[in-house]
């Protein structure tokens, strides 16, 4: 049953619809009894909802429904579990383009962007149903006779799903599908600038199957609801994904705790773009990296890494291009970059803007843009910053929009040193035509992710997703590596050999 219609036009305040928390199966108000609005980055004067303001009680009582649910689901053969998870796939993607408009409504990205979003959910949601039937754990021979050794993986409990704004439907899957498929049950926090997205996922969630109590969804404020779960002794396991100092707190209060904390942070993603590259494929790979979803992506490339003899080349191309960006709501197909998230993006950007006045050269954009409807919108112009130092604030901090640097070195060993040169190791890529180069870069990028000839984003839902250093705390989301953070192994021997058998004792000759 769903509970929400997709709105695009503005409309009176009566019209709003008002959305609620779904906790044990049941849509419910929240018990503080406030509401907060959700709006449209790209027309501000376009409302799309208003959404409860959980509370710490929410929380609790989600956080009840969870355990109550645990012990069924837990016991439910995971085979079954991966059908349920199989028939919210196929939900989503009969859905898909209903969730894909929402998305660009409420977080702005162009609507080709948000149909790769949604298919980035459908494809977790395949992947972890499969899980239901692989599930690998190790059958090993034992070193000693008539006994059997292996390993299996079993839930945790409670999940705590924390996610942010920018994938508002394939983060929370990429989240919520490893864990449910395990056996864990979930209570998920959305970020306040995209529930709406969170709701619509949630109504599949519950029409596919998921019985009542596995999947609790309260929105509201991080420090009230996000905090709740973190504080909570009944939730073992933590998967979020935001701000690093967000991240960082998280860590310190869930350590009191013994926690399992998944941590998916900052990044400062960069480009290499050596002498010998193709200049065109490398320029369609940084637009993309750089403008697409309007750099708020976590793997978005904010700095290019450039070989001196093709900086000038290199800019004047990207210049070019970048001049010819259309901005606009991304629900018009036509248009290439969307707005910021809300007022205080575009404020952190223009922040951004002054320092880099100071640090490197502004050969592009620079401002909010404001013609026409755009002044109703967060949108702010592409950017171009040249001459930037490595060690530059806007060569090294998260800006999170649509600011690119371009950092000239003198050869390839200054551009790995370059690449590294950052607190960040999320996603980093090279465009070279020399082998050789491409397999050093692999070996020595200290980065989660490389790609060689193509831009910083763009990962499969199989393969592992995460960043080194700063990024994370050494956890992944996707492929195999994602049941990691959801599960506890199980070591089990069987000996059938009828007698007191000792390892490393009964099958080792007596030495001296
Ligand atoms: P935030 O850290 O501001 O928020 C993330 C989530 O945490 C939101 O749901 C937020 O709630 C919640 N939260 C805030 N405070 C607390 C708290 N004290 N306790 C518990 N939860 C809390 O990040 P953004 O939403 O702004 O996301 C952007 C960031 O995410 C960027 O730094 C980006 O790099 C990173 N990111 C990293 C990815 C990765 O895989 N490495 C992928 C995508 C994004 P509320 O919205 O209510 O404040």
């Amino acid at each position: 049953m769903t509970q929400t219609t997709e709105r695009s036009v503005p409309k009176a305040d009566a019209e709003t619809p008002t959305f609620k928390l779904f906790i044990a199966g049941e849509w419910v108000e929240s018990v503080g009894g406030q509401t907060f609005e959700s709006v449209n980055p790209a027309d501000r004067r376009d409302v799309i909802g208003r959404f409860q303001a959980g509370t710490k009680a929410d929380t609790a009582m989600a956080i009840k429904a969870a355990e109550m649910a645990l012990p069924r689901w837990k016991a439910t053969p995971a085979p079954k579990r991966g059908e349920i998870l199989y028939a919210f796939a196929e939900l989503m993607a009969r859905n898909k383009e209903r969730l894909s408009r929402a998305m660009t409504r409420e977080m702005g990205k162009v609507i080709a962007e948000a149909r790769g979003d949604v298919q980035e959910g459908i494809d977790i949601a395949y992947l972890m149903a499969g899980e239901g039937r692989r599930m690998f754990g190790d059958t090993v021979p034992s070193e000693l006779s008539d006994k059997w050794a292996m390993s299996i993986r079993q839930p945790i409990g409670i999940a705590g799903i924390i996610t942010p704004w920018n994938f508002p439907i394939a983060i929370p899957c990429w989240k919520m599908m490893p864990a449910l498929v395990t056996g864990n049950t979930v209570v998920f926090k959305p970020a306040s600038d995209t529930p709406h997205c969170a709701t619509l996922l949630v109504e599949l969630m519950a029409e596919a199957g998921f019985p009542p109590g596995v999947v609790n969804l309260v929105t509201g404020g991080g420090a009230e609801v996000g905090d709740a779960r973190v504080e909570s002794p009944d939730v073992p396991v933590i998967s979020f994904t935001g701000h690093s100092s967000t991240g960082k707190s998280i860590a310190e209060r869930a350590a009191k705790r013994l926690k399992r904390v998944s941590l998916e942070l900052g990044g400062k993603n960069g480009v290499v773009v050596l002498a010998d590259a193709d200049l065109d494929l490398a320029t369609d790979g940084i637009l993309w990296s750089a403008f697409g979803t309007t750099g708020q992506r976590c793997t978005a490339c904010s700095r290019v890494i450039v070989e001196k003899p093709v900086v000038e080349p290199l800019l004047e191309r990207l210049e070019r291009r970048a001049k010819g960006l259309r901005l606009g709501s991304g629900l018009d197909e036509a248009v290439d970059v969307g707005p910021l998230i809300n007022p205080a993006a575009v404020e952190k950007v223009g922040s951004y803007i002054e320092i880099g006045q100071v640090e490197g050269e502004l050969v592009l954009g620079g401002h909010p843009a404001t013609d026409g409807e755009l002044e109703h919108g967060n949108f702010f112009e592409p950017t171009i910053f040249a001459n930037v130092m490595p060690m530059d604030r806007i060569g090294q901090e998260e800006i999170f929009g649509p600011v690119l640097s371009i950092i000239p070195v003198d050869d390839f060993d200054a551009a790995i040193t370059a690449l590294n040169q950052t607190r960040y190791g999320l996603s980093a890529s090279i465009f070279t035509r020399d082998v050789n180069r491409a397999f050093r870069a692999m070996r020595d990028f200290e980065t989660g992710i490389v790609y060689v000839n193509a831009g910083t984003t763009g990962a499969e839902t199989h393969l592992p997703f995460g960043g080194w250093k700063e990024t994370g705390n050494g956890h992944r989301e996707a492929g195999h590596a994602a049941l990691d953070s959801y599960t506890e192994w199980k070591s089990i021997y069987v000996d059938f050999s009828g007698r007191l058998q000792r390892a490393q004792i009964d099958n080792q000759a007596a030495s001296g």
